[in-house]
């Protein structure tokens, strides 16, 4: 399927990929992997993806269940 494999949030980050947190009611975050690591230690919540997207909670409509994905990020002009 082409899909590199990103089972954790410490993966993303390796990547350079952001992590996009989806809501069912239509809410997209896009998350620096970084900043997300810091929140998730912060929680005490799991970086594993599977376990940690019934624990998300929608900061819009507070629904649970958050649905995580790879969004890419912005061309940096200075990556060489
Ligand atoms: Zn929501």
């Amino acid at each position: 399927m082409g899909r590199t494999k990103l089972d954790s949030i410490n993966e993303f980050a390796r990547h350079g990929y952001k992590v996009r947190v989806s809501c069912s009611c239509g809410r997209k975050v896009d998350w620096s992997p970084f900043e997300m690591i810091v929140m998730l230690q912060k929680r005490r919540l799991p970086y594993d993806v599977e376990r940690l997207e019934p624990k998300l909670r929608c900061g819009f409509c507070g629904a649970r269940g958050a649905k995580i994905s790879a969004a890419m990020p912005e061309i940096i002009s200075n990556v060489r």
